[in-house]
């Protein structure tokens, strides 16, 4: 065997002991639930901002920041907007991001202040409607603050959580809330993202009193800098019932 077999037979051998480490499929399923047909697939982007690949339709969450952030995500079907706050709404990341078959759901103020090329392709949801886009059930769940000295971030009615429902599974973004009844009294949530930081949305343990109540089957803490998630993993665990708590690279 000549010395180039050689070293080529070795970065294999590398190669393969990799990816017995490291199967691709566990990397698939560390970020994704099972649905009908195959896999929901959570992408965490950053604070706020994610992407949800099932099957061949593709949803972004209150996308925000450098576009380039989205390199290598297909162009979306579906755009989700929360509310205005610049941590969760960029006219001009929506403008480099949307593609011709994209629809987008806002809340009323975000959709009052759309340039019009944007809420040409727009639909605005107020809490407590539903609607289905891309074939995708979409509820509009309120999101608010109830803490006194919180209640100007997030005054009750104007900002939206999502409900989605697709593919036989129910997914819920909360969007920037405290642990509302609405949110309390959701049922048969199979995956959530719930914010868990002060002074704009609640404390680690207010999410997982929540989290402890509606008991999705799986729950990412999202939109947390500077809370310790690994308390309210600790808290929901404690708290008995079946909700898988995930911690992802969301900063
Ligand atoms: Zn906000
Ligand atoms: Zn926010």
């Amino acid at each position: 065997m000549d010395h180039t077999r050689r070293e080529i037979m070795k970065a294999g051998m590398a190669l393969a002991a990799v990816s017995v480490i490291f199967p691709a499929k566990a990397q698939e399923t560390a970020n994704s639930i099972e649905m009908e047909g195959g896999e929901l697939v959570i992408h965490p982007i950053s604070h706020a901002s994610l992407v949800l690949e099932a099957g061949d339709r593709t949803i972004y969450v209150d996308p925000v920041g450098e576009p380039s952030a989205y390199d290598g995500f297909p162009a979306p079907d579906l755009v989700l907007i929360t509310h205005e706050h610049g941590d969760h709404y960029d006219a001009e990341t929506l403008r480099a991001l949307v593609g011709e078959q994209t629809q987008m759901i806002t809340n009323q103020a975000v959709y009052d202040m759309l340039p019009e090329e944007l809420r040409a392709i727009a639909s605005q949801l107020a809490n407590g409607e539903s609607t289905e886009s891309a074939g995708i059930g979409i509820d509009a769940i309120p999101a608010y603050n109830t803490t006194e000295d919180r209640l100007q971030y997030h005054p009750e009615g104007r900002d939206n959580g999502y409900v989605l429902s697709l593919s036989g599974v129910r997914v819920y973004i909360a969007g920037d809330t405290e642990d509302i009844p609405e949110m309390r009294a959701l049922e048969n949530i199979d995956l959530a993202f719930v914010p868990m930081n002060l002074p704009y949305t609640m404390t680690v343990e207010q999410a997982a009193s929540a989290v402890n109540e509606f008991t999705p089957g799986v729950v990412y803490p999202y939109h947390y800098q500077g809370s310790d998630v690994e308390q309210f993993k600790s808290l929901v665990e404690e708290g008995g019932g079946e909700t898988e708590v995930r911690l992802a690279a969301w900063y």
